[in-house]
């Protein structure tokens, strides 16, 4: 092996040459090489450690290098590497039974993907033939991945450059209490409106021509938005009335982000097709999919599903699928989620918007958390505007630069951090990574009017 400055250097070099990366100026970047990971924590070639408060992308629910998924990839990799989908495989029939068995009722099949953005893809597809019609409602402030039909629902400004890929979509505002759309004061007003400006929207989109519905069950990278009570049960009843599919995209908080298995358990709310990926094995090895209610999957019993991949149900992927069941049962993962967040995440943070500047709102649920920096409580001025690059994000920049230096890899987003950390973070961690966020405020702080 090569010292580590001269892997460092080499590993450098490489990926400046030759790797082409995601959402970047390629001039204007500099990845950081990263060494290893274990846990929630990952090093650089420097032996610099980063407790790892966005989980990657927040997909790595079960932290790095966790034993019994690796151990599952080995052994299915030394039993059968791969096959293809047409084909019946263990692996694959025994990650869809159990996602079914803690889906809710009525939702019997899955159909496997390689990620989030084409899970949706499928999902809005399956939507377009049982029903007949094209249009897709999505809402401002959201992603559901780069593909076609999935950057053209997102309602965030990864879609400005890609926009009328698939010219069938049309956005809406969700409810968000702390910058209403609505001129709501209640989370019980702000629910009803949202409700009323979406029912009004299917009225003069007109609803025979509107398939599906997709909605993050919270809100992910564009804010951490909960739903207020009521307001999905609410889709819920319009997708009823007009026949439109609901789908619940839970790519991020699908597979315990929230404490649940599945999001929308939290909200008592029951789609017709949930997209899930990320959590599912952590990352392991790319696996998304749709989980499909009996009354769609029926549209396709004698009618052939007109779609697939090469990879669908991918046995690696699923094997560490299968594992990570396992681990969630064996370790009570969901429960340490509900627990962690409940007991140290949420106070911590509620008390940090006391005494910091620049916290304009605090929210979330189990460990999926955003605070949303402000420059003055009063006025609400986000720190940075929205969509702020170069110079006009330097506050959220310098913010960021404080917790790494600090040993905190953050998540930042606009002008918010959010605390995504592995739902397998020990509670020292999460105390310590949250203590290293406290003082990265203060830099946040120094930009408030
Ligand atoms: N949907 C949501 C809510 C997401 O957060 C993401 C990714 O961040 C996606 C879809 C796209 O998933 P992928 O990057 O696996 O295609």
């Amino acid at each position: 092996a090569l010292p580590a400055s001269e892997a460092e250097v080499q590993v450098r070099a490489d990926d400046r040459a030759h790797v082409f990366h995601s959402w970047s100026a390629q001039a204007l970047i500099d990845p950081v090489p990263v060494a290893a990971g274990e846990g929630s924590t990952f090093w650089d070639y420097q032996g610099n450690a980063y407790l790892d408060f966005s989980s990657q992308l927040v997909n790595l629910n079960l932290g790095h290098q966790q034993p019994d998924l690796v151990a599952a990839i080995q052994q299915q990799a030394g039993r059968l590497a791969t096959i293809q989908p047409s084909i019946a495989n263990d692996v694959r029939g025994e990650l869809a039974r159990l996602i079914a068995e803690v889906a809710p009722e009525g939702m019997e099949k899955v159909f496997f993907t390689n990620g989030g953005a084409d899970a949706n893809e499928y999902a809005v597809r399956m939507a377009r033939t049982a029903t007949g019609r094209r249009k897709v409602l999505s809402m401002y402030r959201s992603y559901h991945g780069s593909t076609a039909t999935a950057i053209s629902l997102t309602g965030d400004p990864r879609r400005w450059a890609n926009d009328s890929v698939d010219n069938g979509t049309v956005r809406f505002f969700g409810p968000y209490l702390y910058r209403t759309a609505f001129h709501s004061t209640t989370l019980a007003e702000e629910s009803q409106r949202a409700l009323e400006h979406l029912e009004q929207t299917i009225q003069l989109e007109g609803p025979n021509t509107i398939a599906a519905i997709i909605i993050e069950t919270v809100v992910g990278t564009n804010g951490v938005l909960v739903p207020p009570p009521g307001y999905l049960q609410g889709v819920r009843d319009l997708c009823d009335r007009y026949g439109i599919v609901y789908i619940a995209d839970e790519v991020m908080v699908g597979f315990g982000r929230l404490g649940e298995w599945f999001g929308i358990d939290a909200f008592d709310a029951k789609p017709d097709l949930i997209t899930f990926a990320k959590g599912v094995n952590s990352g392991y090895v790319p696996l998304g999919g749709v989980v499909i209610s009996d009354r769609i999957a029926a549209a396709f019993d004698k009618v052939s599903f007109a779609g697939g991949l090469t990879y669908s149900g991918h046995p690696l992927a699923c094997a560490a699928g299968v594992a990570t069941f396992e681990v969630f049962r064996r370790d009570g993962i969901l429960e340490r989620v509900r627990d962690l967040g409940a007991r140290i995440v949420e106070p911590t943070l509620r008390a940090w918007s006391e005494k910091h500047p620049s916290i304009g709102e605090v929210r979330g649920q189990g460990l999926f958390w955003a605070v949303e920096l402000v420059r003055s409580k009063e006025t609400r001025e986000p720190l940075v505007p929205f969509n702020a690059a170069g110079a006009d994000a330097a506050p959220m920049g310098a913010f960021a630069a404080a917790a790494k230096k600090g040993g905190v890899w953050p998540f930042t987003h606009f002008n918010r951090m959010h605390v995504a950390p592995p739902l397998v973070i020990t509670e020292d961690e999460l105390v310590r990574g949250l203590a290293v966020l406290d003082e990265a405020l203060d830099v946040a702080d120094s930009y408030t009017d």
